[in-house]
């Protein structure tokens, strides 16, 4: 079944609304940006779809344009940040062992800092 285009009741779905205020670094077709509220990073943003898609274990092939616009808009940004060269990550969390808190997928771009390996 397809996933639904909206969930009133999701923190992102309403930021896309423009319900809940949030700074919006980009806006496309299929994905908005904005700054996390909590930066781990001198840049960390979130590539968000428009689509409420709950997680990364929720995608199929059906949802590749989806996808392939999430990571343009990132990869955008990271340009404009000016990230490219020196390099970034690109996370995204399923479940609590990887500490999701919003169920709507969301792509972290994290940069500006050499970034440690692995992750915690
Ligand atoms: P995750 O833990 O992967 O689900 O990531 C959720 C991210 O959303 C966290 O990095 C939070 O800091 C961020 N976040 C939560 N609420 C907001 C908000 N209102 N505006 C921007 N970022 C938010
Ligand atoms: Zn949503």
């Amino acid at each position: 079944m397809a996933a639904p285009e909206r969930d009133p009741a999701c923190l992102f779905c309403r930021i896309i609304a423009g319900e809940i205020p949030a700074s919006k670094l980009l806006e496309t077709d299929e994905a908005i940006v904005i700054a996390d509220i909590n930066p781990q990073a001198p840049v960390h943003v979130l590539a968000i779809p428009r689509r409420h898609i709950p997680s990364a274990a929720h995608l199929t092939a059906a949802d590749a344009q989806t996808l392939a616009g999430v990571i343009d808009a990132a990869n955008t940004v990271a340009r404009e940040r000016g990230i490219t060269a020196t390099g970034f990550r690109l996370v995204m969390n399923h479940g609590s062992d990887a500490g999701q808190t919003v169920d709507h997928l969301h792509v972290h771009l994290l940069g500006g800092r050499v970034l440690g390996w692995p992750p915690g």
